[in-house]
C-alpha cells in the first residue's frame, strides 16, 4: 500500500488517475506501475473536452524515467469515448502524448540529452534502441515546426552548407537577429529558395530589410524575383568576397613561387599561410617575417595589397562614397596584370551594387557563418547522416530555435 502512495506522489498523479498496483521484477530490473481511473470518473472527448460515454478500453504501456536504476514502466487501461460530434477517440492521459510509447518526462529528458550527445550515446544511456531515440528526435522537430509561428524575419542570411560529398549542398536560410535556422532547402538551386519565399505572406516579404548572401546567381535571382525592392536589400557578404580574393592571392603566389624556384630563388617557399592569415592574428615573429615579404616587389605582395585594400572598404555610410572608393580599387586591381586578381575584380564590379548595399545596411553573413560552423560540429558528432531529411531535422533540432518538448509535462 505504501509504495502505491509513494509512486502516486513521485508521478504527481492527479484525479481521476491513481496507482492500482506496483510490480517489481528484480530479475529484469524493472518496475511496472499500474494506473487506473477512479471508477465512475467522468470521461472527456479529447477533441472538444465535453463529457462523453465510454466505448471500450485499451491496454497501454509507457517507458518512464528510471526509479533507483530500475527501468520504470507505466501501464494502464486507457478508455476510448464515443463523442456525438467526434466519434470514437482515445482519452488523453496527463503523462504522455497520444500514441506516445514514452512518458512526456522521458521524452523531455531524451531531448535534453540529445542536445548534448549523439543519438547513439543517448540510446545507450537510457537503455533503449537507436530507433526509439531517433523517433523522439524526429517527433520533437515535427512538433516544434508545427508550433512555430509564421516567420517574419527582418534580416536574413542565405548560405550553403555541404551535406555529404563535396558537391552536395543544402541551403540554409537563417534569421540574422535571432540566429535561428528558418529553413533548410534540399539543394542550392533558385527554385528551392523561391519556394521558401513563396511560403511567406506578402507582408512578411515586404518586411524583409536585408538578405545577406554570397555572390551566387541562384540566390540572387530567387531573391530578386520574390522580395519587393530586393535591388537595395541583397547584400553580398564581406567574408565571401574576401574568400575569392584570398584564393586569387594564393593562385598568384603558386605561379610566382614556381617561376622563382625555377630561377633558384626560394623567396616564397613555405609562405602560403602567411598570405592567408589575417595580420591582426599573427604572432610577433610572424609579423616580423611577414613585414619584409609584404613590402617586397613580389607579385604576390601586390595581389595581397589589393586584397587588403578591398577588405578595408566596408565602413562607408554613404553609398556614393562607398561606390567611389570601390571604383578606385577596381581600376587598380584591373591594371595589376595579375590574371587571378583581375578575374575576381570583374566579378566584384558586376556585383558592386550588392556590396554597396552590404556596406550601407551594415550586414554580413557573420551570423550565418557561425551557424555553419555549428552545423559542422553536429555532423562530426553524428558521424554523418543517412539522408538529407535527417540532416535537415538535426539542423532544426539544434539550431531551429524550436519548442521541442511534448505538451504533457507531468508526471
Ligand atoms: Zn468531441
Amino acid at each position: 500500500m505504501r509504495d502505491k502512495e509513494l509512486y502516486a506522489r513521485i508521478l504527481g498523479l492527479e484525479k481521476p488517475w491513481q496507482v492500482s498496483d506496483v510490480n517489481l521484477d528484480m530479475k529484469a530490473g524493472e518496475v511496472t506501475i499500474h494506473l487506473e481511473r477512479i471508477p465512475g470518473a467522468e470521461l472527456l472527448c479529447p477533441e472538444c473536452g465535453k463529457p462523453a460515454p465510454g466505448y471500450d478500453t485499451r491496454q497501454r504501456k509507457w517507458r518512464h524515467l528510471d526509479t533507483c536504476q530500475y527501468h520504470t514502466m507505466l501501464s494502464a487501461e486507457v478508455p476510448r469515448v464515443e463523442c456525438k460530434e467526434h466519434g470514437v477517440l482515445t482519452v488523453l492521459v496527463p503523462w504522455a502524448e497520444p500514441e506516445g510509447r514514452f512518458t512526456a518526462l522521458f521524452e523531455s529528458l531524451a531531448i535534453d540529452w540529445l542536445k548534448e550527445a549523439s543519438t547513439d550515446a543517448v540510446a545507450r544511456l537510457l537503455g533503449v534502441s537507436w530507433n526509439a531515440i531517433d523517433g523522439i528526435m524526429q517527433r520533437a522537430v515535427e512538433r516544434g515546426l508545427a508550433r512555430r509561428e509564421a516567420a517574419a524575419p527582418t534580416h536574413i542570411g542565405v548560405d550553403e552548407t555541404a551535406f555529404r560529398k563535396r558537391h552536395d549542398y543544402v541551403t540554409i536560410v537563417s534569421d540574422q537577429e535571432t540566429g535561428a535556422v528558418l529553413h533548410v532547402a534540399d539543394d542550392r538551386k533558385k527554385q528551392s529558395l523561391k519556394d521558401w519565399y513563396g511560403g511567406l505572406s506578402e507582408d512578411s516579404l515586404g518586411g524583409i530589410e536585408s538578405v545577406s548572401m554570397d555572390m551566387w546567381k541562384a540566390y540572387i535571382t530567387a531573391t530578386l524575383e520574390s522580395v519587393p525592392g530586393a535591388e537595395s536589400k541583397i547584400a553580398f557578404d564581406k567574408f565571401h568576397v574576401g574568400g575569392y580574393l584570398g584564393k586569387a592571392v594564393d593562385q598568384v603566389r603558386r605561379q610566382e613561387n614556381k617561376a622563382l624556384l625555377a630561377e633558384g630563388r626560394p623567396d616564397l617557399k613555405g609562405t602560403r599561410y602567411d598570405w592567408l592569415t589575417n595580420p591582426a592574428n599573427m604572432t610577433r615573429d610572424q609579423k616580423i617575417r611577414f613585414r619584409d615579404l609584404k613590402t617586397s616587389a613580389l607579385k604576390t605582395a601586390r595581389a595581397w595589397g589589393i586584397k587588403q585594400l578591398a577588405m578595408s572598404l566596408w565602413t562607408y555610410s554613404s553609398p556614393t562614397w562607398a561606390k567611389k572608393a570601390w571604383d578606385r580599387w577596381y581600376s587598380w586591381a584591373i591594371r595589376s596584370r595579375l590574371e587571378p586578381v583581375k578575374k575576381v575584380a570583374k566579378t566584384i564590379k558586376e556585383h558592386l551594387w550588392g556590396i554597396v548595399n552590404a556596406i550601407v545596411l551594415e550586414v554580413s553573413n557573420g551570423p550565418a557563418e557561425s551557424i555553419n560552423s555549428r552545423i559542422k560540429s553536429i555532423k562530426v558528432r553524428s558521424r554523418g547522416f543517412r539522408n538529407k531529411t535527417r540532416f535537415a531535422n538535426a539542423i532544426y533540432f539544434h539550431l531551429g530555435g524550436l519548442n521541442l518538448y511534448p505538451e504533457a509535462v507531468g508526471p
